[in-house]
């Protein structure tokens, strides 16, 4: 086998981080996406095995996953629920506009001269790309939320001729940034690390998915629009759907059930064992305040975790020049409203699913058996999936897709069903089921 690391590709586990793309001496690693749009890299004949990506690479690393006592909370310094005071940040953003909040104050006083953020190009199927901005003009157009794989550290050695840079990113992208920092000192210019919470990446083919289901043309997708008018019907930051508007002007919404739906179908097996959720290796982290009191569920608001001294001044200064409101928040609500226990035990479950398949790569990935008891049905539940998951990556695109379609069509079947379903019938099944 060669000492690179397209063993991690092969083996599913790549997070396309882009922190080997990073280091690479040679211009040897590129990355591609599979017909369901998991995205990984691969190495091509100009390695020369120095071995550098293995060393920089997060799904192989020994020690970074043993930083914190509890590796999926991490250290928290304090927990805010806050949102932009800027009316064209918080009204562009996907939850309260803290993080475009963030880089427009580092940026207007002058401690940072990039940022590395990402973006949305029109396309059919639309495209999302890293971006390095030296301008606050420049923010507003990289606002939200992209649900698909982008690999944000390929772009880095763009930042290397700046003194000071702020990284946004998911907690993959984070760890690998700060393995970047760790081997190649150029890298230490990133003093600002925002990380996003991060349940999963959505592999690319969704977007082809979305874009059936309305019309053919260039489009872009807003994964989460809060406060969207559509006739008679209003949706409110909490049940914020999908829209598609395409550049001759047109625009389509699809109630979030279509993304919902398809979550499952469209995770990668790299997400399914990321412990990281909570982005424990960033400076600071924003996220959506899922289950917590005290929340503007109407217009949109943040839930932010301060995590190193780096990040507690700068939510105070920024609190400070008027850039945004806070109030203190609970770390029990938090924990809670993002499913943090269940994670430990999906985690626990995909680990053990995932060393079934032959010849595993040597990573930690695989031994995080956090929960002692994994009843037998739930291991052969995720068993099924990961095949499924294997066999529909090897369908054509065009096949994908309309499987896809079709589970969405049921689901909003069986929604509807259960809507218009007297109550009492419900429980009658219910009970004779349980029975
Ligand atoms: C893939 C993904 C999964 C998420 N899962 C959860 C979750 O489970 N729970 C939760 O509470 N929050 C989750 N979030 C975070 C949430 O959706 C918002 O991104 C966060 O609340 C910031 O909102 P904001 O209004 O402050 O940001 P905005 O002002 O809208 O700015 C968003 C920033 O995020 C950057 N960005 C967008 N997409 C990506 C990406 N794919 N990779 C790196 N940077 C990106 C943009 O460049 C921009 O700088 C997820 C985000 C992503 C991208
Ligand atoms: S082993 Fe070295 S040359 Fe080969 S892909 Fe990795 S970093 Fe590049
Ligand atoms: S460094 Fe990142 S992009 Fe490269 S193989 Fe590892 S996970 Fe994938
Ligand atoms: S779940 Fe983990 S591996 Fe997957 S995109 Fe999010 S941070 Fe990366």
């Amino acid at each position: 086998m060669m000492n690179n690391i397209q063993k991690v590709s092969d083996f599913f586990m790549c997070s396309n981080c882009g922190a080997c793309k990073a280091i690479c001496p040679k211009d040897a690693i590129n990355f591609k996406k599979s017909t369901i749009g998991r995205m990984y890299a691969t190495v091509n004949e100009s390695c020369i095995e120095c071995g550098l990506c293995i060393k920089v690479c997060p799904s192989l690393d020994k020690t970074l996953y043993k930083t914190f006592p509890d590796r999926y909370i991490g250290n928290i310094n304090n927990i805010y629920i806050g949102k932009s005071t800027d009316k064209q940040i918080f009204n562009n953003a996907q939850s309260g506009g803290i993080c475009t909040a963030l880089l427009k104050f580092l940026f207007k006083a002058k401690k940072i001269e990039a940022a590395i953020v990402c973006k949305m190009l029109s396309g059919n199927p639309p495209i999302v790309t890293p971006f390095v901005i030296t301008d606050i003009n420049q923010l507003y157009e990289c606002q939200k939320s992209c649900y698909t794989p982008v690999d944000i550290l390929s772009v880095i050695k763009d930042t290397a001729k700046f003194k000071s840079i702020a990284l946004v990113g998911l907690p993959c992208h984070i760890q690998g940034a700060i393995k970047l920092e760790e081997i190649i000192k150029k890298y230490s210019n990133i003093k600002y690390k925002i990380g996003l919470i991060c349940d999963r990446t959505l592999c690319e083919t969704i977007q082809n998915v979305m874009i059936r289901f309305c019309a053919n043309g260039t489009a872009k997708i807003n994964w989460r629009k809060k406060n969207v008018r559509k006739g008679n019907y209003y949706y409110p930051y909490k049940t914020a759907p999908i829209v598609v508007s395409y550049d001759k002007g047109t625009e389509y919404v699809l109630p979030n059930i279509y993304r919902l739906s398809l979550k499952e179908m469209f995770t990668a097996p790299r997400c399914r064992v990321c412990y990281d959720k909570l982005n424990t290796f960033a400076d600071i982290v924003v996220g959506d305040p899922w289950g917590m009191s005290n929340v503007d569920w109407e217009k949109g608001d943040s839930v932010i975790i301060t995590r190193t001294t780096t990040g507690q001044k700068l939510i105070e200064d920024l609190k400070n020049s008027n850039f945004i409101t806070l109030n203190n928040a609970n770390i029990e609500e938090l924990l809670k409203g993002q499913h943090i226990i269940e994670r430990k035990m999906s985690v626990s479950i995909w680990s053990k699913t995932l060393t079934t398949l032959s010849n595993p790569i040597d990573s930690y990935l695989f031994k995080q058996q956090d929960i002692e008891f994994i009843p037998f049905s739930q291991t052969q539940k995720t068993q099924k999936e990961l095949l499924q998951f294997i066999e529909r990556e090897k369908l054509s695109k065009e096949d994908i897709v309309l499987q896809a379609q079709k589970h969405v069509k049921k689901s909003i079947y069986l929604t509807n069903i259960r809507r218009w379903m007297p109550i009492n019938i419900l429980r009658k099944i219910k009970s004779i089921i349980n029975k």
